[in-house]
């Protein structure tokens, strides 16, 4: 493939790669390539990136406890790593360095795992550990395999370059700290003309123990990362050209959305896209830096460029997602008219089940609040609704507490939707014409996007309509 770019240097450049650009051999070479063609293009570039496809689900697996699955999938782990190393890295001696460094850190999780079998639990402290280990593993394989390459590069762990508090699996970034650290681990390198090959997905707290970003949160490292050097820009390299019209893998006539406003592309990932983590965009925003996302294995398509602002928009909507496996909860009752609190106190109770909300109406009446959680998580949800509001039900203000069967979330997104009037309405009345029944809606108060509630079984239906609304 040539890759041959006129030269213009700027300045400051973050690459990151997610899971199926490094999963193969060959789409590690795919990423050796576009990073030693972007190399003369930039005075800095820092690499990011994510754990092979497939690892960090094959390690959460096996700190499930079932102590069966430990040996088979160890040896998945080190030959696809292996397989990696044999063909991307010529020097025997960093290959086997990078081997060893690998075989330590399986043994590490080996024993975890066995630990959680013994004592029958875990923490999830210890499932951060365990979960951040695919990328601890790919940092030294894509390094050297960059250092094969010519190009200079040095594996950096991020527990020394995102700071963040204790609170595991999900954890929140000091910046300030974070901002100082990677400046102080990054700079030097940077300053010799090494290319810093850095974990996504994993910080540490103050302590120092291992936290993680949440799932799919090497985007947000990227970012973070990039907002503390500053760069000028932060590039996502995924398996798609950039962010569609819709999930490829469900529509397959879905087209790239070549500009994106911030405020779209944080409707599309908050309501499932999974193209962009959804924390991703606050960094970039704060930093004032350049966002693109592209894909490693089609390196001549531009891709998507994310903007802060977007003049007049030809088409209204422009891409369309959804979520599935969730169940709307209600509460009703006339006695709820007026009272205070009501909501607080629902709210504040289903955030102790750990239960995400992607979705929340009142009708105006206020005899009834109904909100989406995920299927897994509503019988909690509605047991510790019940006991929260025990009092009201039983002096009958509460009449009743349900759920639905299963409904999927369909949004559409589009800043187009703000200065066209009556987008709702053509949205129901597609779907009205194809037999979807709208269960519920609720508009973003940005007005960039509209979210329908419809039967679990008819979630596919609703996106193949409205996605021929897309122009
Ligand atoms: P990576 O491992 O590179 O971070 P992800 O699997 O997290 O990749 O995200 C990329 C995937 O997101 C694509 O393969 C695609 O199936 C899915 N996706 C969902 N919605 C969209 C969308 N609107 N545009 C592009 N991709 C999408
Ligand atoms: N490897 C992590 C995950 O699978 C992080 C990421 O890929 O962004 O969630
Ligand atoms: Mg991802």
């Amino acid at each position: 493939m040539a890759f041959a770019l006129p030269v213009i240097q700027k300045n400051t450049l973050v690459m990151k790669f997610g899971g199926t650009s490094v999963g193969t051999p060959a789409a590690m070479k795919q990423v050796v390539q576009i990073v030693a063609a972007e190399r003369p293009q930039w005075k800095n570039l820092v690499v990011v990136t994510s754990a092979l496809s497939g690892v960090t689900d094959l390690l959460l697996k096996m700190a499930s406890g079932d102590t069966d699955l430990l040996a088979g999938s160890a040896q998945t782990i080190r030959a696809r790593h292996t397989a990696i190393a044999n063909e991307l890295i010529a020097d025997l001696e960093k290959r086997q360095t990078a081997l060893d460094a690998m075989e330590a850190i399986v043994e590490q999780i080996l024993n975890l795992c066995w630990a959680i079998s013994v004592l029958g639990e875990s923490t999830p402290r210890i499932m951060d550990t365990i979960a951040s280990a695919g990328e601890r593993m790919c940092i030294p394989l894509l390094s050297a395999a960059l250092e094969s390459a010519g190009i200079p590069a040095q594996p950096v762990e991020a527990t020394r370059l995102i700071r963040t508090d204790d609170h595991f699996t999900d954890a929140h970034p000091d910046m300030e700290k974070t901002h100082e650290l990677t400046r102080q681990v990054l700079q030097p390198l940077l300053t010799q003309g090494i290319v810093p090959v850095v974990t996504g997905f994993l910080a540490a707290n103050e302590k120092g123990n291992i936290t993680t970003l949440g799932r799919g949160g090497s985007d947000y490292s990227a970012a973070l990362i990039g907002a503390a050097l500053p760069a000028d820009d932060v590039w996502i390299y995924t398996d798609v050209d950039g962010v569609m019209t819709a999930d490829p893998r469900l529509v397959p006539d879905a087209t790239t959305v070549p500009v994106c406003s911030y405020r779209e592309i944080a409707e599309l990932a908050y309501y499932g896209a999974k193209v962009l983590h959804p924390k991703t965009i606050r960094p970039v925003i704060e930093a004032g830096i350049g966002l693109r996302v592209c894909n490693t294995f089609n390196y001549a398509h531009p891709g998507t460029r994310l903007v802060a602002d977007l003049d007049a928009q030809p088409g209204i909507i422009k891409a369309i997602t959804t979520i599935r496996n969730l169940q709307l909860i209600t509460l009703e009752g006339r006695g709820m008219l007026g009272v205070p609190g009501v909501a607080a106190k629902t709210f504040d109770a289903v955030a102790k089940t750990g239960a995400s909300v992607p979705l929340i109406t009142q009708a105006s009446s206020e005899q009834s609040i109904c909100f989406a959680v995920p299927a897994s998580s509503s019988k909690k949800v509605i047991q510790t609704l019940t006991k929260a509001f025990q009092s009201e039900i039983q002096s009958r203000d509460i009449d009743r507490i349900w759920a639905t069967d299963e409904v999927g979330i369909v949004t559409v997104v589009g800043e187009g939707m703000k200065a066209t009037p009556g987008v709702a309405g053509r949205v129901c009345s597609v779907l009205g014409d194809h037999q979807v029944n709208v269960i519920a809606i609720a508009q973003g108060s940005s007005e960039v996007s509209i979210s329908l509630v419809v039967d679990g079984t008819q979630v596919q239906e609703a996106l193949k309509v409205l996605h021929q609304l897309i122009q």
